[in-house]
């Protein structure tokens, strides 16, 4: 504890986190307190919300800033940073931690843990003895990766990174590190619902545990598992801790689709258009680095409209007389022949039926119009017997374009009529169809594929944000056409074209 300065009066105990925060003195405490009225931290998070903050004499905006960063109020729409990013920087710090010998174990929490396609801070929980606690956060403070400190108590440490991201480090001890992971995963709407249902059940639910309301004594904590058995619940993953119904309508969910389900990638884009890597060099890299893809799919644009990175209409025979050659160097038919295709203004491909046919896998794309309701150019694209997959169907472009409107009701009835699968294209900025159009997609009984839609060797890993996707939206392996082997997609396609032809 920080001791009082002179002419100062004493922190109150209400208000003690605040007198945690790097540059706040009891002065300032006092002068918030005083002049804003406030004497609880449910006080100063309602006057933050109001901005009367910044009313207070004498308290900088540095200062404002550093308290807003502390109770992590400062977040704006920018200052979100794509999950990609966020996970990078979690996995860096991660490495870092477990190098401490006192670090037991550390795992992301938050919303990271969660998957969603932004993240504000990056959450982490460290378990240590509790009698290394005090060590370790100032090894945390000297660390390469930190920039500063905003905020520290007896069990948490608030950063700014090197990078300027935010995060959040908790320590726990072995004896509560799962009630802690589990609490601080949240989101806090679910972790209320679950402190609700604790009380409920005569306990009392936090990150130190689950203990009983009456004794006070402690009942378990050590593994998130051994409270959801306490509290009558199956585990639920983190990626579905959202809203409360999902505590009680995904109790008996089928496991969640996982990265090593997927058999293929089914969006890559080549040098014959705008990626920069030959075919041959990505079958060899694909092949090595992801052996569990029994097929992957090459789907350049093709366009006689538009004029750069494309491949023109004319050059898809070398195209796939290149593909047969790398196959023939492989054996196999590893490589497999796609194209995306724009949708026009009226909703038909650009390209002819008869070139579509050529292709093992077509998909549709809106790349034109963007503010306009494009609900029946999606709609008449899914009727074409030779499209296959609507690419990144929303069209929103994370933090540059949002969604243009869509009756997705609509669209995916029209989807699944017609035996159309859509995308959920994995690129950091698009992670389209987002969690909840894919929740819907699959309520209607839509067919979607994963893919990587990628332009260098590096993008193929974000799959695994796509698959964030799909366990967010509550998917199955089921739900998910590249799970399965080519010859399934073979017999997806065939079942389209002969629903369209009856
Ligand atoms: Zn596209």
């Amino acid at each position: 504890m920080k001791s009082p300065l002179k002419n100062s009066p004493p922190i109150p105990a209400s208000l003690a986190p605040l007198g945690r925060i790097r540059d706040i003195t009891p002065r300032e405490v006092f002068a918030i307190q005083e002049q804003l009225g406030v004497n609880s931290i449910r006080d100063l998070i309602v006057a933050i919300n109001n901005k009367r903050l910044e009313t207070v004499d004498g308290l900088k905006p540095v200062q404002i800033k550093n308290i807003k960063r502390a109770f992590k109020l400062y977040k704006t729409a920018g200052s979100r940073v794509p999950l990609w990013d966020a996970r990078l920087a979690g996995d860096e710090l991660l490495r870092a931690l477990s190098q401490f010998p006192e670090v037991e174990k550390a795992a992301l929490t938050g919303s990271l843990r969660r998957g969603k396609d932004t993240i504000g801070d990056i959450d982490i929980l460290v378990q240590l003895n509790e009698a290394d606690h005090r060590k370790l956060l100032y090894k945390l403070a000297r660390m390469a990766q930190t920039d500063h400190i905003i905020a520290i108590g007896p069990h948490h440490v608030c950063i700014v990174l090197r990078n300027q991201l935010q995060a959040d480090i908790r320590l726990a001890t072995h004896k509560y590190f799962g009630a802690s992971l589990l609490y601080y995963t949240g989101s806090a709407q679910y972790s209320d619902t679950l402190k609700s249902l604790a009380t409920a059940k005569g306990f009392r639910f936090g990150p130190e545990g689950l203990a009983d309301s009456q004794t006070g004594e402690y009942v378990a904590g050590e593994r998130e598992t051994d409270i959801y058995r306490q509290l009558g619940l199956d585990y639920l993953e983190p990626e579905l801790r959202e809203d409360h119904q999902s505590m009680t309508a995904l109790q008996s969910l089928p496991p969640l689709i996982s990265f090593n389900q997927l058999k293929g990638d089914m969006q890559i884009h080549t040098n014959w258009s705008d990626g920069s890597e030959s075919i041959a060099a990505i079958a060899k890299y694909l092949s090595h680095t992801f052996p569990q893809y029994q097929y992957i799919v090459i789907t350049d644009h093709v366009s006689a409209k538009r004029p750069n990175h494309v491949l023109p209409p004319e050059d898809i025979f070398r195209q796939t007389a290149e593909i047969n050659r790398v196959n023939g160097l492989m054996g196999s038919d590893y490589i497999k022949k796609g194209v995306e295709t724009d949708i026009l203004e009226s909703g038909d491909p650009e390209l002819a039926n008869d070139i579509l046919q050529q292709f093992d896998w077509v998909v549709a794309s809106i790349h034109t119009d963007f503010t306009r309701d494009n609900t029946d150019r999606l709609i008449r694209a899914c009727e074409n017997p030779f499209v296959h997959c609507i690419g990144h169907p929303s069209g929103r472009l994370i933090g540059i374009r949002p969604p243009y409107p869509v009756n997705w009701e609509a669209v995916f009835e029209a989807a699944a009529r017609t035996g159309t699968a859509m995308e959920i294209n994995s690129r950091p900025n698009r992670l389209d169809l987002n969690d909840n159009l894919v929740r819907l997609a699959v309520d209607k009984g839509v067919k979607l594929v994963i893919d990587s839609d990628a332009r260098t060797l590096a993008h193929f890993d974000f799959v695994k944000l796509g698959v964030s996707m799909a366990r967010r939206g509550a998917c199955c392996k089921k739900d998910i056409l590249n799970t399965g082997r080519w010859e399934e997609i073979a017999a997806f396609k065939a079942a389209k074209l002969q629903l369209l032809r009856k």
